[in-house]
């Protein structure tokens, strides 16, 4: 079955209760062991990804891992502070930034909708109207569902309660939905629900990789973990997105680069590092 129509047809169903109750419906109907394989199939996937990220909910996967001290991150931060915050500054004054706009859902999906017409209207509707804005298919591809699995939770479009949970709770929530990893809640976490952890993008990760803040080899998840646990609270926001504005415009750090130019915000980071790895080991 379509993906779309597998969508219209989970609505016509009409449950709205949790995972387990859509289960009971569907054997209750004629319901075919397809549908019901695949809603044990989310509801697994939803518990692997809470389970893969809670252990690091709140320390870092590398407790022994010395790198970037809470002093790395304040130098960082003013270096790169000096450079990129007109950059930064420039972002934020758009007037579409999800802060600005004040439910939890409208948020997420980023900007504010009619919900009930577009989950009338359909996925193909929705992508013909965004078509404008790229990664059409993609974009309405998350919405529908999302949508459609919103008020499969909760009967209504209306998140706000998420305002009230705990980071624990909130996290746990957001994983559940399908489309929905551990970089895409935490930056619903960050922006919408102002929680504030670091959230680590392509460039964050790469950066990291590059200014030895990780060990080698690990995964953007374990990252965001790492520097989650490592970065100090007040600076997380900031820094954030001053090295995203680096990854995107340094000619060393930025993506694919074969520049040999060097880069002197990360030569400072690594000459910290080799200055505290002499003083430990002499
Ligand atoms: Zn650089």
């Amino acid at each position: 079955m379509q993906r779309s129509s597998r969508l219209r047809a989970n609505a016509r169903t009409g449950s709205l209760g949790l995972a387990r109750e859509r289960r009971r419906v569907r054997q209750n109907d004629d319901g075919s062991n397809d549908e019901r394989d695949e809603t044990e199939g989310d509801s697994r996937l939803a518990e692997k990804k809470w389970l893969s990220w809670a252990p690091t909910a709140t320390s870092s996967p590398f407790p022994s891992f010395p790198s970037p001290t809470p002093a790395d991150c304040e130098e960082t931060y003013h270096m790169l502070n000096h450079r990129h915050r007109a950059t930064i500054e420039e972002e934020f004054k758009d007037p579409n930034t999800p802060e600005t706009i004040p439910h939890m859902l409208d948020a997420i999906m980023g900007s504010v909708f009619a919900y009930e017409k577009i989950v009338a209207g359909g996925r193909q509707k929705l992508e013909d109207t965004i078509r404008c804005g790229g990664l059409h298919v993609r974009k309405s591809t998350f919405i529908t569902s999302m949508l459609q699995q919103v008020h499969e939770r909760h009967g209504n479009w209306d998140l706000d309660y998420l305002f009230d949970a705990t980071d624990e709770q909130a996290m746990k929530e957001l994983l559940n939905y399908k489309g929905m990893g551990p970089k895409c809640a935490f930056v619903v976490m960050s922006w919408c629900l102002k929680r504030n952890p670091f959230t680590v993008d392509t460039h964050v990760f790469r950066i990291a990789g590059l200014w030895g803040w990780i060990p080698e080899k690990t995964t953007r998840e374990k990252t965001q973990a790492h520097l989650d646990a490592t970065v100090p609270k007040k600076l997380k926001f900031d820094l954030h997105f001053l090295l995203i504005a680096h990854g995107r415009t340094c000619p060393a750090c930025r993506g694919g680069s074969k520049s040999k130019e060097s880069c002197e915000a990360r030569e400072e980071v690594n000459a910290r590092l080799r200055t505290r790895e002499e003083s430990s080991s002499g």
